[in-house]
């Protein structure tokens, strides 16, 4: 073979025309292994495919044609299946001698020494192999072995289009199409919801992997160079807001492999051998993951997560596959599965068509999942073996009710009985909705307030839909995650405002920004060089926000423009410590002073609340309250940092539990002082608007809670049906039980006095 560029490239042309030709698939792949076999000078060429699970021999040229659809491989049985179940090749002089080899008489092989494999991948997973052999033992030289390499993705595109790969092959790449599934998951954001799968990051499907013109597929691979340098020189120009940082690092990792001429010169040599801009990119990283799996150097490995990365950007480009599937817009009602994904992504996606999240991953109180409930879309997380099962518009019914599944491309029957479910939902509903202008009042005669959480200006309709009390938490951060850079002062009053004018005489609670953590702002890049191990315990929210004063600052002025002749309610998130809460007020009298002192209209009032988040600010509370008008408890954070267990980990998304004692107990301790002091003690966690935590949470003492606006109807319906002073004995002897299942202990309650739990 003169060289694997042209050996290459003279098995593609002629392969072109057997791509192009109408015959069946089978006569392809004889045309196949006959031209691979002549151009490589090979006495063997066979295609094995995997079909139910096995790789069945499909066609050979040199092996006794008797064998075709009779010999048969598991994976990881014999030479070939051991190719496909490592996604690797093999080149033996001897093939006897690789403890593997296993010998198939029906197929003649005995005469033939060496042997070289090569995977036929798919999805970076193997669909077939195509393996030659010869008399002599001999060792392939690497030309020979690209060659096969090319074949190999050309064969992947016939395979597939010719549907030759069957259902449990498939399984690997693209689900049974016809077959009704159903995958359970954990239960984040309920609701129901019914739409087509689309994937947040759709996967680039090459179509076509033999070029019709070489020179135009360079051309299209030197544009898509060219763009992908610009989009990341742009996406380094915005970072420079703080410079510095790992952030910086990982940059200029993009920036070197984006301008790395080994790369662009390697998939410059597959388009030399015929292969289509895509299929040589794709190949390029195909022989870089084949690579990788054999150095075993973490370092090294995150580089190619990064290079991986960018080549998926580059195949991107090429093939106008671009961005997210937010970017594309939906096209009709959408069930979007991702892995995970940050609440800045998931609002990027159309509220009218966005209807339900499947996520891989996920956990209760991750950001994004309070976002998905602000925005009322379900959320199934930690869904696994997603992509295997949903295939990208598969028809999906989401119901994370009490149980929580989707099913992918359900029968009538199943279709149905969700239907039927669906609107017995809707009526219970309703009877909530009707609940709008009865008052949260116990049986025994004790108010509660009832308010929501917000953050969007949306959100703010809930207000009216709910029949709540206010506003008890605004989370302002929302609008920094939702916008591209910072958002300017202007733009922050103006919200703040639509939502003062919105909300009438129902108070507003707004939090400072609590960015950090899971709520990384992409134009904020932090100015300390260390990478954060643990940003929920990190430099967010409070703490960022008295280091960099200029951001509080803007947002102080916002808020004390957009309350000019109100009262403006105003908390601070993640105290820690009194002197923070003591410094965050001081700035905003500091900013309402310079205010006063050009004559600006003020608000009426200022009345300064503090979040109770970290554990520590318990054991100061004689000192803070006296300085106080509020007092608010993120149970959110604050239980994962009681528990030492990260709210966003998954792992952990069941393991503690909001009604365990321990919690419980220190929400007693915490209530006891504010209560003594007269100050408002409110609890703003999702735990608040669960029917069941919200009533130990009544039983404790504390009520006030701030909750996402579905929630308020169950919430009403189960404090109307509560004796609060019964209810609060019995707490009190639970607390000093405190019985290991508290949650059964509860609920036991519950049932035999009848409070209505949704
Ligand atoms: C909390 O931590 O409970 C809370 C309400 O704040 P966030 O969920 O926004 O961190
Ligand atoms: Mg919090």
């Amino acid at each position: 073979m003169p060289s694997a560029v042209a050996s290459a490239r003279e098995i593609l042309v002629r392969l072109h025309d057997v791509m192009a030709s109408r015959t069946a698939a089978q006569a392809k792949l004889n045309a196949v292994v006959n031209i691979v076999g002549e151009a490589i000078n090979s006495e063997v060429c066979s295609i094995y495919l995997l079909r139910e699970g096995v790789l069945e021999l499909y066609a050979t040229r040199g092996l006794s044609q008797e064998a075709v659809h009779v010999t048969k491989l598991a994976l990881g049985e014999g030479l070939v299946g051991t190719i496909a179940e490592f996604v690797e090749v093999l080149n033996l002089d001897e093939a006897t001698s690789h403890p593997n080899f296993v010998h198939n008489p029906e197929t003649g092989e005995e005469r033939f020494h060496s042997f070289a494999g090569v995977p036929i991948i798919r999805r970076e997973r193997a669909v077939g192999v195509l393996a030659i052999q010869h008399v002599d033992q001999r060792r392939y030289d690497d030309v020979e072995i690209e060659a096969l390499q090319t074949v190999a993705m050309v064969l992947s595109e016939l395979i597939a289009n010719a549907d030759l790969v069957d259902a449990s092959a498939a399984a690997s790449m693209r689900p049974q199409s016809t077959a009704a599934a159903r995958i359970p998951g954990l239960k984040l954001v309920e609701g129901m919801a019914s739409g087509c799968a689309v994937y947040h990051q759709p996967r680039v499907t090459i179509e076509h992997t033999v070029a019709e013109d070489t020179e135009a597929e360079r051309h299209r691979v030197y544009a898509a160079f060219d763009k992908m340098r610009e989009q990341i020189e742009r996406i380094a120009s915005q970072a420079e807001f703080g410079g510095g940082g790992e952030h910086e690092e990982v940059l200029e990792t993009y920036k070197m492999f984006a301008y790395d001429e080994g790369w662009s010169r390697r998939i410059n040599e597959a388009i030399d051998s015929g292969l289509t801009a895509e299929a040589a990119i794709e190949r390029v990283q195909q022989r870089t993951r084949a690579r990788m799996r054999q150095i075993d150097d973490p370092l090294l490995a995150d580089r190619m997560h990064d290079l991986e990365d960018l080549s998926n950007r580059l195949l991107r480009i090429v093939s106008g596959q671009m961005g997210t599937a937010a970017q594309g817009g939906l096209k009709q009602d959408t069930i979007l599965i991702a892995r995970n994904l940050g609440p800045a992504e998931l609002l990027e996606y159309d509220r009218r068509r966005l209807k339900g999240v499947i996520l891989e991953e996920g956990s209760l109180t991750a950001h994004v999942t309070i976002v998905a409930r602000a925005m009322g879309v379900p959320v199934l997380g930690r869904v696994k073996g997603v992509r295997r099962a949903i295939a990208e518009g598969d028809m999906l019914l989401l119901d994370v009710t009490a149980e929580a599944n989707v099913f992918a491309r359900p029968s009538p029957a199943i279709e149905e009985a969700f239907e039927t479910k669906l609107q017995m939902r809707q009526k219970r509903r309703a009877a909530f909705a009707a609940l709008k202008n009865e008052l949260p009042v116990t049986k025994d005669g004790h108010r509660v307030t009832v308010m929501v959480n917000a953050g969007l200006r949306d959100d703010v309709a809930a207000l009216d839909v709910t029949g709540a009390d206010g506003i008890g938490l605004f989370r302002t951060e929302f609008q920094f995650l939702v916008s591209a850079t910072l958002p300017a002062k202007a733009q922050q009053q103006r919200l703040y405002k639509d939502v003062l004018d919105a909300a009438g005489d129902r108070p507003v609670i707004f939090r400072t920004v609590d960015i950090g953590g899971d709520k990384a702002l992409p134009y904020l890049v932090k100015d300390d060089a260390e990478e954060e191990e643990n940003p929920a315990m990190g430099w967010r929210a409070l703490r960022l926000a008295l280091d960099r004063d200029g951001l509080m600052k803007v947002q102080a002025r916002a808020l004390l423009e957009a309350s000019a002749g109100r009262t403006l309610n105003v908390m601070f998130p993640m105290v820690s410590e009194p002197w923070e809460y003591d410094e965050a007020r001081a700035l905003f009298e500091t900013q309402r002073e310079w205010m006063r002192g050009r004559g600006k209209k003020l608000p009426v009032e200022i009345r300064y609340g503090a979040m109770l988040e970290v554990p520590a600010l318990a054991e100061m509370l004689d000192l803070l309250l006296p300085k106080l008008d509020f007092l608010s408890i993120g149970t959110n954070d604050l239980t994962q940092f009681l528990f030492a267990a990260d709210r966003a980990n998954p792992k952990l998304a069941e393991r503690y539990d909001w009604l365990s004692p321990a919690i419980l107990r220190f929400l007693a301790r915490v209530q006891a002082p504010v209560a003594a002091a007269g100050k408002p003690l409110a609890v703003c966690g999702e735990m608040g608007g669960r029917p069941l935590e919200a009533m130990a949470l009544i039983g404790l003492g504390i009520d006030r809670l701030s909750i996402t606006p579905a929630a308020v109807g169950p919430i009403k319906a189960m404090v109307r049906s509560l004796n609060r002073a019964a209810l609060m004995t019995k707490m009190q002897a639970l607390l000093i039980e405190s019985p290991r299942d508290m949650r059964g202990a509860l609920s036991a309650w519950a049932a035999e006095n009848g409070v209505e739990l949704a």
